[in-house]
């Protein structure tokens, strides 16, 4: 055998073997690829449970204007502007919860503690609180007396109009946070109901009427401790007009 014939048929056989175990192994390569890509991008597209969700883009909340106009006997205007301005925090809070609870991980819910569990609280507080004090500023301001329809409604469900009020009164002085003068869905009765604060004891199936704010705050500025000072004066302070539109608007006889 010629030795040199003998090298260049190794050097030939090597080199197929080479590019035979190459193009193996970028087939291989090439078969797995995709595979690995696929399921990244599976993953990747998959919707999270925590990532926000564009479709429901978070609605800003505006303070409302209210002009409130009272009788000789009043709320101060630094009260009413100091009042007001505590409103607008509500109404902003209720903003900042809407957002955060566009991207808030719901995987760590729990009970005790959670991002979750504390905005879904605080939001029934900020929105209360929001609307509530939106139906106050909007029923208070004299001028008024009260309306047809409202005296029939309160006759019928209180006595007489003298019972209504020691019963609204009462309640005022048990309450921590707010009463409301509601209409029920459920037995289309009207009661005076007692919220130790914006999202506590609340009443469901029930439609405000007339609110009261009977926070400390509503009061302390003008009357210090004397909420019955404060009520009575509010009580000769309260839109009619407005409480009429309400029960009107529900049609409650
Ligand atoms: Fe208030």
């Amino acid at each position: 055998m010629n030795p040199k014939r003998n090298a260049l048929l190794f050097a030939v056989a090597l080199f197929i073997i080479l590019f035979v175990v190459l193009t193996f192994i970028r087939n291989y390569e090439l078969s797995i690829v995709p595979i690995i890509t696929s399921n990244q991008t599976s993953q990747d597209s998959m919707p999270s449970s925590y990532s926000p969700d564009v479709s429901l883009p978070s609605k800003r909340y505006t303070p409302k204007e209210f002009a409130i106009v009272m009788g000789p006997k009043k709320l101060s205007d630094k009260q009413i502007k100091d009042h007001k301005e505590l409103y607008a925090g509500y109404v902003n809070k209720r903003n900042e919860i809407d957002e955060a609870l566009q991207t808030v991980d719901k995987s760590k819910a729990n009970q005790s503690y959670s991002q979750l569990r504390g905005l879904k609280v605080a939001e029934t507080f900020a929105r209360n609180g929001a609307l509530l004090h939106e139906l106050y500023f909007e029923n208070i301001g004299t001028g008024t007396t009260m309306g047809e329809k409202t005296q029939q409604v309160i006759v019928k469900n209180f006595g007489s109009v003298q019972a209504f009020k020691e019963d609204i009164m009462a309640t005022a002085i048990s309450a921590r946070g707010w009463v409301l003068t509601c209409y029920n869905l459920d037995d289309n009765r009207v009661q005076n109901y007692l919220l130790d604060a914006h999202n506590e004891t609340v009443p469901v199936l029930t439609i405000p009427l007339l609110a009261v704010d009977t926070y400390e705050h509503a009061y302390m500025i003008d009357f210090g401790i004397n909420r019955k000072e404060y009520l009575n004066i509010l009580w000769d302070n309260i839109n009619w007009n407005i409480v009429e539109e309400r029960v009107k608007q529900w049609e409650i006889s």
